[in-house]
């Protein structure tokens, strides 16, 4: 029988941040459909204990501690994926911090940045450093990580929803450059997932209902549902899809 279109066998996949939260949940769907992965973030535990997760449930991973923020960090993420395993055909650019919930008044330019940096100069460094290797070889599927913030304005998050209408935009300028050279750039745009990142919000006694009254699915996202949109953008099955975002928002922006 022909390979699916979306099987990933012999297809190496670099996800940041993913030790854990959408990261770890991409990278165990990425790697079920056959991609070897490498999981790079800051924390080594959180790291190697989902490369442990994946090689026990018969999939392959390897980590590297990174600071995607740090140039030579993400540099040494790209030789060290390059030495173990000879290419890169997927990178997720997942990375990502605190929506900082303040006012303008209260939100200091170090606050601003430290979201920025993260967030944004992240995803520019993984794309320029780690894209590198892709168009070397013309070849390869890059997936930013966004949000409905990247779409709409949410209260008391300047910073977060700025770094996440930034993202969509690099995503769509950078897949215009590099769409003639092999390497399709994408993004997928969560809704309100259960994390580290969204727990205190989604608990919160007053918050939590309003989210969820917002919500049209009138749930929350699980991890277990957010590496499908990735499997797809990493596959053949998108060869002719570059510049898009997939929403993964249980409805949110649709009305
Ligand atoms: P999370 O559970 O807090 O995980 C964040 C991940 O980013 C961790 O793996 C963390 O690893 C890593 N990270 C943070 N700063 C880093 C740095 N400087 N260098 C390397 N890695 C770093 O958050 P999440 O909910 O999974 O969010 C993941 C992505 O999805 C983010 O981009 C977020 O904006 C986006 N998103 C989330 C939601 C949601 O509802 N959860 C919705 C829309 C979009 P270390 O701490 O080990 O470095």
């Amino acid at each position: 029988m022909k390979k699916s279109l979306f099987d990933l066998t012999g297809k190496i996949a670099v996800v940041t941040g993913g030790g854990r939260g959408i990261g770890r949940g991409i990278a165990e769907t990425l790697a079920q459909h056959g991609a070897t992965v490498m999981l790079a973030s800051r924390n080594e535990d959180n790291l190697k204990a989902t490369a442990d997760a994946i090689a026990q449930g018969g999939g392959k991973a390897g980590w590297h501690a990174c600071d995607v923020t740090d140039e030579e960090d993400v540099t040494a993420l790209r030789d060290a994926t390059l030495d173990a395993y000879g290419q890169i055909d997927i990178l997720v650019n997942n990375a990502g911090i605190d929506p900082h919930y303040a006012s303008m008044e209260r939100t200091d330019p170090a606050d601003w940045q430290r979201i920025v940096d993260v967030n944004l100069s992240g995803v520019f460094l993984g794309c320029r450093i780690i894209g590198s290797a892709m168009l070397a070889r013309e070849t390869g599927s890059i997936i930013n990580i966004s949000s409905v913030a990247g779409h709409v304005g949410l209260k008391r998050q300047v910073p977060y929803c700025a770094t996440k209408g930034g993202v969509e935009q690099l995503t769509k300028a950078l897949s215009l450059d590099w769409a003639e050279r092999g390497v399709r750039v994408n993004a997928i745009a969560y809704g309100f997932i259960a994390t580290d990142l969204t727990n205190a919000v989604i608990t919160h006694e007053h918050i939590g209902p309003k989210l969820l009254a917002r919500t049209p699915m009138g749930r929350f996202g699980t991890v277990e549902e957010v590496g499908g949109a990735a499997v797809f953008l990493a596959s053949d099955g998108a060869s002719y899809v570059t510049g898009s975002t997939i929403m993964v928002d249980g409805g949110w922006t649709a009305g």
